[in-house]
């Protein structure tokens, strides 16, 4: 609404943010953000499928609020946290701005009714009880909640999600919560260079969604790809692809933060 004039930016910075987004953060952001746009088409071309048919989620945990009004300002709406107390704190501080506000990481139950009233999408549904809870809150505020159903593909202990062979049985049963629409099917690959061991997930993913979209015609969506594997994840399939620090920088927290018992 008010874009900061580019010469007061570095000022409206405290100096935390100036040390890791260096004196300009909205010209890095915004070269950051075409490259990735460049890597998602070409990743489209390769796989003959339509640029339009991938959209992009900004992943923004542990990105400051006053970084994300600089994003809002270069035209970014729609931002991805793993955290439902991150993204309330910051949804706060930036209430001004018309956000769409998406959370991506495993939910306690007992958060159901911030996540209702703060978000418009959630990827990281993986149980019947947080089915029935978050369909009664939506039912209470009136209103139905995008969701993606998290399949936990690499076998990993530390990953949340559904077992793949449990998949087809809880999509069948979310037939009973009315207001949850689900979108499609969510993974994280297994964290590593190696090509040939996070393909199988994503592949594995793309079966279940093929299968999933038999029993629910609208179910067409695969989240899955992040800053190590969003081409890869694009030539499997993708339609959404959700990119933190291949757009924001690297992350001071390690990723065994958010998913204990991860070897790094
Ligand atoms: C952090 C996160 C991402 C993005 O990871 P990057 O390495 O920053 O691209 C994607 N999905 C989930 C669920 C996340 O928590």
């Amino acid at each position: 609404m008010h874009p900061l004039p580019q010469a007061s930016v570095a000022s409206a910075l405290s100096p935390a943010d100036l040390q890791r987004f260096g004196p300009n953060p909205r010209e890095s952001f915004a070269a950051n953000l075409a490259l990735v746009h460049r890597r998602i088409a070409v990743a489209c071309e390769q796989a003959g499928r339509p640029f339009d048919s991938v959209r992009l989620l900004p992943v923004t945990k542990t990105v400051p609020a006053d970084i994300l009004r600089l994003a809002w300002s270069a035209g970014v709406t729609d931002f991805a946290e793993n955290k439902l107390q991150e993204a309330r704190d910051k949804a706060e501080d930036l209430a001004d701005l018309a956000i769409r506000w998406h959370i991506v990481g495993h939910l306690q139950s007992n958060k159901v009714k911030y996540l209702t009233r703060l978000a418009d999408e959630f990827h990281a549904l993986d149980s019947l009880k947080l089915a029935d809870i978050l369909n009664r809150r939506l039912e209470a505020d009136d209103r139905d909640m995008n969701v993606y159903v998290q399949v936990n593909t690499s076998g990993e202990q530390s990953k949340f999600g559904l077992h793949p062979d449990d998949a087809m049985d809880f999509i069948e049963r979310l037939e009973a919560f009315p207001r949850l629409k689900p979108q499609g099917l969510m993974t994280l690959a297994v964290f590593s260079d190696d090509p040939d061991r996070v393909r199988p997930c994503f592949t594995l993913l793309r079966r279940l969604r093929d299968q999933a979209q038999r029993l629910h015609p609208r179910m067409t969506g695969l989240s899955m790809g992040m800053s190590g594997d969003y081409e890869l994840a694009v030539r499997e399939g993708a339609t959404v692809v959700r990119v933190g620090q291949a757009i924001f920088g690297p992350r001071p927290t390690p990723n065994a933060h958010y998913w204990p018992g991860l070897a790094e």
